[in-house]
Protein backbone atom coordinates (compact mmCIF):
# COMPACT_ATOMS: atom_id res chain seq x y z
CA UNK A 1 0.00 0.00 0.00
CA UNK A 2 1.53 3.41 -0.96
CA UNK A 3 2.07 5.35 2.02
CA UNK A 4 0.88 8.50 0.74
CA UNK A 5 2.48 10.87 3.40
CA UNK A 6 5.75 10.70 2.57
CA UNK A 7 5.32 11.62 -1.01
CA UNK A 8 2.20 14.26 -0.50
CA UNK A 9 4.77 16.06 1.97
CA UNK A 10 7.76 16.38 -0.80
CA UNK A 11 5.44 16.71 -3.46
CA UNK A 12 3.60 20.18 -1.71
CA UNK A 13 7.13 21.70 -1.05
CA UNK A 14 7.80 21.62 -5.03
CA UNK A 15 4.22 22.82 -5.65
CA UNK A 16 4.66 25.96 -3.71
CA UNK A 17 8.39 26.46 -4.13
CA UNK A 18 7.87 25.91 -8.29
CA UNK A 19 7.43 28.95 -10.38
CA UNK A 20 5.92 27.62 -13.12
CA UNK A 21 3.95 23.93 -12.92
CA UNK A 22 3.78 22.37 -16.05
CA UNK A 23 0.92 19.60 -16.30
CA UNK A 24 1.12 16.96 -18.84
CA UNK A 25 -1.19 14.59 -20.45
CA UNK A 26 -0.65 11.43 -22.19
CA UNK A 27 -0.94 10.71 -26.09
CA UNK A 28 -4.98 9.94 -27.23
CA UNK A 29 -5.94 11.71 -23.92
CA UNK A 30 -8.71 10.22 -22.23
CA UNK A 31 -11.07 11.28 -19.80
CA UNK A 32 -8.48 9.80 -16.97
CA UNK A 33 -5.58 11.91 -17.81
CA UNK A 34 -7.47 15.19 -18.52
CA UNK A 35 -9.57 14.75 -15.80
CA UNK A 36 -6.47 14.35 -13.30
CA UNK A 37 -4.78 16.99 -15.59
CA UNK A 38 -7.41 19.45 -15.01
CA UNK A 39 -8.15 18.85 -11.09
CA UNK A 40 -4.69 19.44 -10.94
CA UNK A 41 -4.80 22.99 -12.72
CA UNK A 42 -8.18 23.85 -10.82
CA UNK A 43 -6.26 22.81 -7.11
CA UNK A 44 -3.14 24.86 -7.76
CA UNK A 45 -4.80 27.76 -9.62
CA UNK A 46 -6.94 28.34 -6.23
CA UNK A 47 -3.45 28.22 -4.39
CA UNK A 48 -2.52 30.63 -6.88
CA UNK A 49 0.09 29.02 -8.42
CA UNK A 50 1.10 29.52 -12.05
CA UNK A 51 0.25 26.62 -14.35
CA UNK A 52 0.33 25.66 -17.98
CA UNK A 53 -0.95 22.18 -19.56
CA UNK A 54 0.01 20.42 -22.57
CA UNK A 55 -1.45 17.38 -24.26
CA UNK A 56 0.52 15.60 -27.24
CA UNK A 57 -2.77 15.61 -29.25
CA UNK A 58 -5.95 16.31 -29.38
CA UNK A 59 -8.86 15.47 -26.57
CA UNK A 60 -11.73 13.18 -27.36
CA UNK A 61 -14.52 15.16 -28.70
CA UNK A 62 -16.90 14.28 -25.30
CA UNK A 63 -14.56 15.68 -23.19
CA UNK A 64 -14.22 19.36 -24.73
CA UNK A 65 -16.60 20.70 -22.86
CA UNK A 66 -14.92 20.28 -19.36
CA UNK A 67 -13.74 22.95 -17.17
CA UNK A 68 -10.22 24.72 -17.94
CA UNK A 69 -10.31 21.80 -20.83
CA UNK A 70 -9.70 25.42 -23.47
CA UNK A 71 -6.60 25.86 -21.90
CA UNK A 72 -4.87 22.62 -22.84
CA UNK A 73 -2.21 23.35 -25.52
CA UNK A 74 -2.43 20.33 -28.09
CA UNK A 75 1.26 20.12 -28.88
CA UNK A 76 0.64 18.45 -33.02
CA UNK A 77 -1.26 21.77 -33.61
CA UNK A 78 0.86 24.45 -31.44
CA UNK A 79 4.64 23.03 -31.22
CA UNK A 80 6.33 26.30 -30.76
CA UNK A 81 4.05 27.58 -28.27
CA UNK A 82 4.12 23.69 -26.30
CA UNK A 83 7.90 23.91 -26.57
CA UNK A 84 7.90 26.87 -24.61
CA UNK A 85 5.90 26.27 -22.01
CA UNK A 86 8.25 22.77 -21.64
CA UNK A 87 11.20 25.32 -21.23
CA UNK A 88 10.16 27.82 -18.56
CA UNK A 89 8.41 24.86 -16.37
CA UNK A 90 10.62 24.31 -13.50
CA UNK A 91 8.06 21.42 -12.25
CA UNK A 92 6.34 18.91 -15.14
CA UNK A 93 3.70 16.67 -13.82
CA UNK A 94 3.04 13.76 -16.01
CA UNK A 95 -0.31 12.23 -15.16
CA UNK A 96 -2.15 8.65 -15.67
CA UNK A 97 1.07 7.20 -17.60
CA UNK A 98 4.80 6.21 -16.61
CA UNK A 99 6.38 5.06 -19.95
CA UNK A 100 8.27 8.06 -22.15
CA UNK A 101 6.76 6.45 -25.33
CA UNK A 102 3.17 7.77 -23.63
CA UNK A 103 4.52 11.43 -24.66
CA UNK A 104 4.07 10.79 -28.57
CA UNK A 105 6.01 13.69 -30.82
CA UNK A 106 6.84 15.83 -27.62
CA UNK A 107 8.91 12.75 -25.48
CA UNK A 108 12.33 14.03 -26.84
CA UNK A 109 11.31 17.78 -25.35
CA UNK A 110 10.15 16.41 -22.28
CA UNK A 111 12.62 13.86 -21.74
CA UNK A 112 15.64 16.57 -22.34
CA UNK A 113 13.62 19.40 -20.39
CA UNK A 114 15.67 20.38 -17.17
CA UNK A 115 13.20 20.75 -15.22
CA UNK A 116 12.45 18.52 -12.01
CA UNK A 117 9.89 15.83 -13.41
CA UNK A 118 7.28 13.32 -11.68
CA UNK A 119 4.76 10.73 -12.81
CA UNK A 120 1.50 10.43 -10.85
CA UNK A 121 -0.10 7.21 -11.90
CA UNK A 122 -1.61 3.90 -11.42
CA UNK A 123 -0.45 1.30 -14.23
CA UNK A 124 2.07 -1.40 -13.56
CA UNK A 125 5.66 -1.46 -14.27
CA UNK A 126 6.58 2.19 -14.42
CA UNK A 127 9.75 3.19 -16.04
CA UNK A 128 11.39 5.30 -14.26
CA UNK A 129 12.00 7.90 -16.44
CA UNK A 130 11.42 11.18 -14.07
CA UNK A 131 13.05 12.37 -10.60
CA UNK A 132 10.06 10.81 -8.69
CA UNK A 133 6.79 8.93 -9.54
CA UNK A 134 3.57 8.36 -6.85
CA UNK A 135 2.26 5.43 -8.33
CA UNK A 136 0.13 2.69 -7.38
CA UNK A 137 -2.32 0.48 -9.29
CA UNK A 138 -4.77 -0.39 -6.40
CA UNK A 139 -5.99 2.90 -7.58
CA UNK A 140 -9.38 2.75 -10.32
CA UNK A 141 -7.47 5.89 -11.67
CA UNK A 142 -4.77 8.35 -11.80
CA UNK A 143 -7.95 10.86 -10.63
CA UNK A 144 -8.21 9.43 -7.47
CA UNK A 145 -5.00 8.99 -6.11
CA UNK A 146 -4.26 13.33 -7.05
CA UNK A 147 -7.49 13.22 -5.70
CA UNK A 148 -6.06 11.51 -2.30
CA UNK A 149 -2.72 13.44 -2.59
CA UNK A 150 -4.92 16.90 -2.73
CA UNK A 151 -6.95 16.60 -0.08
CA UNK A 152 -3.77 15.44 2.20
CA UNK A 153 -2.33 18.86 1.06
CA UNK A 154 -5.25 20.57 0.92
CA UNK A 155 -5.97 19.00 4.69
CA UNK A 156 -9.43 18.07 3.59
CA UNK A 157 -11.65 17.87 0.40
CA UNK A 158 -10.94 20.98 -1.91
CA UNK A 159 -14.26 22.86 -2.68
CA UNK A 160 -14.57 23.53 -6.04
CA UNK A 161 -16.92 21.97 -8.77
CA UNK A 162 -14.51 21.91 -11.64
CA UNK A 163 -12.20 20.14 -9.77
CA UNK A 164 -14.51 17.31 -8.20
CA UNK A 165 -15.89 17.50 -11.83
CA UNK A 166 -12.51 16.37 -13.09
CA UNK A 167 -11.45 13.36 -10.13
CA UNK A 168 -15.32 12.31 -11.18
CA UNK A 169 -14.72 11.74 -14.43
CA UNK A 170 -11.62 9.90 -14.42
CA UNK A 171 -13.26 7.50 -11.76
CA UNK A 172 -16.31 6.95 -14.14
CA UNK A 173 -14.41 6.77 -17.48
CA UNK A 174 -11.52 4.32 -16.02
CA UNK A 175 -14.09 2.27 -14.20
CA UNK A 176 -16.58 2.10 -17.09
CA UNK A 177 -18.83 3.64 -15.19
CA UNK A 178 -18.43 1.20 -12.35
CA UNK A 179 -18.47 -1.88 -14.15
CA UNK A 180 -15.01 -3.06 -14.61
CA UNK A 181 -14.65 -4.09 -11.08
CA UNK A 182 -11.27 -2.42 -10.59
CA UNK A 183 -12.56 0.29 -8.36
CA UNK A 184 -12.73 -0.30 -4.10
CA UNK A 185 -14.78 0.65 -1.11
CA UNK A 186 -12.43 3.58 -1.27
CA UNK A 187 -13.83 4.84 -4.81
CA UNK A 188 -17.02 4.97 -3.37
CA UNK A 189 -16.00 6.86 -0.12
CA UNK A 190 -14.42 9.59 -2.75
CA UNK A 191 -17.24 9.50 -5.05
CA UNK A 192 -19.74 10.37 -1.77
CA UNK A 193 -17.42 13.47 -0.96
CA UNK A 194 -17.29 14.56 -4.41
CA UNK A 195 -21.41 14.51 -4.31
CA UNK A 196 -20.79 16.66 -1.77
CA UNK A 197 -19.30 19.58 -3.34
CA UNK A 198 -22.50 19.64 -5.71
CA UNK A 199 -21.20 18.01 -8.86
CA UNK A 200 -24.01 17.26 -11.41
CA UNK A 201 -23.64 13.76 -11.97
CA UNK A 202 -26.40 13.41 -14.18
CA UNK A 203 -25.69 16.03 -16.60
CA UNK A 204 -22.06 14.26 -16.58
CA UNK A 205 -22.90 10.83 -17.82
CA UNK A 206 -25.28 12.60 -20.60
CA UNK A 207 -22.14 14.69 -21.76
CA UNK A 208 -19.75 11.69 -21.44
CA UNK A 209 -22.30 8.55 -22.08
CA UNK A 210 -25.33 10.51 -23.86
CA UNK A 211 -23.47 13.01 -26.46
CA UNK A 212 -22.56 11.44 -29.48
CA UNK A 213 -24.36 11.42 -33.29
CA UNK A 214 -26.55 9.13 -34.89
CA UNK A 215 -23.71 7.77 -37.34
CA UNK A 216 -21.39 6.81 -33.85
CA UNK A 217 -24.46 4.79 -33.04
CA UNK A 218 -24.84 2.90 -36.68
CA UNK A 219 -20.82 2.57 -36.67
CA UNK A 220 -21.25 0.20 -33.34
CA UNK A 221 -23.83 -1.53 -35.13
CA UNK A 222 -21.71 -2.00 -38.49
CA UNK A 223 -18.96 -2.89 -36.35
CA UNK A 224 -20.71 -5.77 -34.73
CA UNK A 225 -23.00 -6.96 -36.92
CA UNK A 226 -19.85 -6.71 -39.94
CA UNK A 227 -16.48 -6.14 -38.38
CA UNK A 228 -16.70 -8.66 -35.18
CA UNK A 229 -15.02 -12.14 -35.25
CA UNK A 230 -15.40 -14.55 -32.78
CA UNK A 231 -12.96 -17.47 -31.93
CA UNK A 232 -14.26 -19.71 -29.30
CA UNK A 233 -11.38 -22.20 -28.77
CA UNK A 234 -9.31 -19.37 -27.55
CA UNK A 235 -12.43 -17.54 -25.50
CA UNK A 236 -11.73 -14.48 -27.54
CA UNK A 237 -12.96 -12.26 -30.52
CA UNK A 238 -12.02 -9.21 -31.86
CA UNK A 239 -13.37 -6.04 -33.92
CA UNK A 240 -11.58 -4.12 -36.88
CA UNK A 241 -12.27 -1.17 -38.52
CA UNK A 242 -10.82 0.23 -41.49
CA UNK A 243 -10.01 4.06 -42.63
CA UNK A 244 -12.56 4.14 -45.08
CA UNK A 245 -15.45 2.35 -42.33
CA UNK A 246 -14.39 5.43 -40.59
CA UNK A 247 -14.62 8.06 -43.53
CA UNK A 248 -18.42 6.26 -44.20
CA UNK A 249 -19.78 6.94 -40.34
CA UNK A 250 -18.14 10.35 -39.83
CA UNK A 251 -16.02 9.07 -37.05
CA UNK A 252 -14.98 11.73 -34.47
CA UNK A 253 -11.74 11.16 -31.95
CA UNK A 254 -13.66 8.84 -29.20
CA UNK A 255 -16.30 7.44 -30.85
CA UNK A 256 -14.92 4.16 -30.73
CA UNK A 257 -14.14 4.47 -27.25
CA UNK A 258 -15.83 1.10 -25.51
CA UNK A 259 -16.09 -0.82 -28.87
CA UNK A 260 -13.39 -3.27 -27.20
CA UNK A 261 -15.46 -3.58 -24.44
CA UNK A 262 -18.36 -5.19 -26.14
CA UNK A 263 -17.08 -9.00 -27.31
CA UNK A 264 -16.45 -9.52 -23.42
CA UNK A 265 -20.46 -9.43 -22.86
CA UNK A 266 -20.19 -12.80 -24.94
CA UNK A 267 -20.68 -16.02 -22.66
CA UNK A 268 -16.62 -17.50 -22.22
CA UNK A 269 -15.02 -14.72 -24.33
CA UNK A 270 -12.24 -13.36 -21.76
CA UNK A 271 -10.37 -11.97 -24.22
CA UNK A 272 -11.06 -9.16 -26.64
CA UNK A 273 -9.07 -6.90 -29.09
CA UNK A 274 -10.09 -4.14 -31.22
CA UNK A 275 -7.75 -2.92 -34.42
CA UNK A 276 -8.07 0.46 -36.12
CA UNK A 277 -6.55 1.39 -38.95
CA UNK A 278 -4.82 4.92 -38.89
CA UNK A 279 -2.75 6.45 -41.18
CA UNK A 280 0.71 4.65 -40.96
CA UNK A 281 0.03 1.91 -38.47
CA UNK A 282 -2.79 0.21 -36.91
CA UNK A 283 -3.56 0.80 -33.00
CA UNK A 284 -4.81 -1.97 -30.80
CA UNK A 285 -6.69 -2.12 -27.71
CA UNK A 286 -7.07 -5.44 -25.69
CA UNK A 287 -9.73 -5.76 -22.62
CA UNK A 288 -10.01 -9.08 -20.71
CA UNK A 289 -11.90 -10.85 -17.71
CA UNK A 290 -10.19 -12.37 -15.29
CA UNK A 291 -6.59 -12.89 -14.65
CA UNK A 292 -5.62 -13.02 -18.81
CA UNK A 293 -2.53 -10.24 -18.50
CA UNK A 294 -3.13 -8.73 -21.69
CA UNK A 295 -0.66 -5.85 -20.23
CA UNK A 296 1.74 -8.05 -21.37
CA UNK A 297 0.04 -9.81 -24.17
CA UNK A 298 0.23 -6.00 -25.68
CA UNK A 299 3.91 -5.71 -24.27
CA UNK A 300 5.24 -9.04 -25.81
CA UNK A 301 3.64 -8.78 -29.02
CA UNK A 302 2.36 -4.75 -29.99
CA UNK A 303 4.74 -2.39 -28.25
CA UNK A 304 2.45 -1.57 -25.89
CA UNK A 305 1.23 -1.82 -22.09
CA UNK A 306 -1.60 -0.86 -19.74
CA UNK A 307 -3.11 -2.42 -17.33
CA UNK A 308 -4.27 -6.37 -16.47
CA UNK A 309 -7.81 -6.38 -17.69
CA UNK A 310 -7.09 -2.96 -20.40
CA UNK A 311 -4.05 -2.55 -22.35
CA UNK A 312 -3.20 -1.13 -26.11
CA UNK A 313 -0.66 -1.47 -28.35
CA UNK A 314 0.62 -1.01 -32.36
CA UNK A 315 1.95 -2.53 -35.42
CA UNK A 316 3.46 -1.49 -38.28
CA UNK A 317 1.95 -3.19 -40.96
CA UNK A 318 -1.37 -3.59 -43.18
CA UNK A 319 -4.19 -4.17 -41.16
CA UNK A 320 -4.73 -7.86 -42.71
CA UNK A 321 -1.05 -8.82 -41.85
CA UNK A 322 -1.71 -7.25 -38.16
CA UNK A 323 -4.46 -9.72 -37.59
CA UNK A 324 -2.92 -12.82 -39.28
CA UNK A 325 -0.01 -11.78 -36.93
CA UNK A 326 -2.39 -11.58 -34.00
CA UNK A 327 -4.09 -15.13 -34.88
CA UNK A 328 -0.77 -16.48 -35.09
CA UNK A 329 0.16 -15.46 -31.61
CA UNK A 330 -3.27 -15.86 -30.04
CA UNK A 331 -3.34 -19.64 -31.23
CA UNK A 332 0.80 -19.62 -30.00
CA UNK A 333 0.22 -18.18 -26.76
CA UNK A 334 -3.07 -17.96 -25.40
CA UNK A 335 -2.92 -21.27 -23.16
CA UNK A 336 0.32 -19.39 -21.40
CA UNK A 337 -1.67 -16.20 -20.96
CA UNK A 338 -4.45 -17.57 -19.65
CA UNK A 339 -2.71 -19.99 -16.96
CA UNK A 340 -2.90 -23.39 -18.50
CA UNK A 341 0.82 -24.45 -19.30
P1 LIG B 1 -7.24 2.15 -24.63
O1 LIG B 1 -7.50 0.80 -25.18
O2 LIG B 1 -8.45 2.68 -23.93
O3 LIG B 1 -6.63 3.09 -25.62
O4 LIG B 1 -6.13 1.96 -23.53
C1 LIG B 1 -6.32 1.09 -22.46
C2 LIG B 1 -5.14 1.14 -21.54
O5 LIG B 1 -3.97 0.72 -22.22
C3 LIG B 1 -4.84 2.51 -21.00
O6 LIG B 1 -4.53 2.36 -19.64
C4 LIG B 1 -3.63 2.99 -21.74
O7 LIG B 1 -2.85 3.76 -20.91
C5 LIG B 1 -2.95 1.71 -22.17
N1 LIG B 1 -2.44 1.84 -23.53
C6 LIG B 1 -3.15 2.03 -24.66
N2 LIG B 1 -2.34 2.12 -25.74
C7 LIG B 1 -1.08 1.98 -25.27
C8 LIG B 1 0.22 1.98 -25.91
O8 LIG B 1 0.36 2.13 -27.12
N3 LIG B 1 1.29 1.83 -25.07
C9 LIG B 1 1.15 1.66 -23.73
N4 LIG B 1 2.26 1.51 -22.99
N5 LIG B 1 -0.04 1.64 -23.11
C10 LIG B 1 -1.14 1.81 -23.87
MN1 LIG C 1 -6.01 5.85 -16.04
Amino acid sequence: MLDLSKYTKELSEHFFSSGNILLISHINPDGDTIGSQLALYHFLKSKGKDVDMVTPNNLQEFLKWMDGADQIKVFIHDREVCKRLVEKADFIIMLDFNQPDRLGEMESLVTGSKAMKIVIDHHLDPRGFTDFEITDPAFCSTTELVHEIVTEINSGTLKSRPYSEAIYIGIITDTGNFSHGNYSSRTFRIVADLLETGIEKEKIINLIYNNFSAQRLRLQGFALNKRMVVIPEFQSAYIYLTKNDLVVYNHVKGDTEGFVNMPLSIKGIIFSAFFIEKESFIKISFRSKGSFPVNEFAAEFFSGGGHLNASGGEYRDTLENTISYFLKVLKENFGRFNGNV
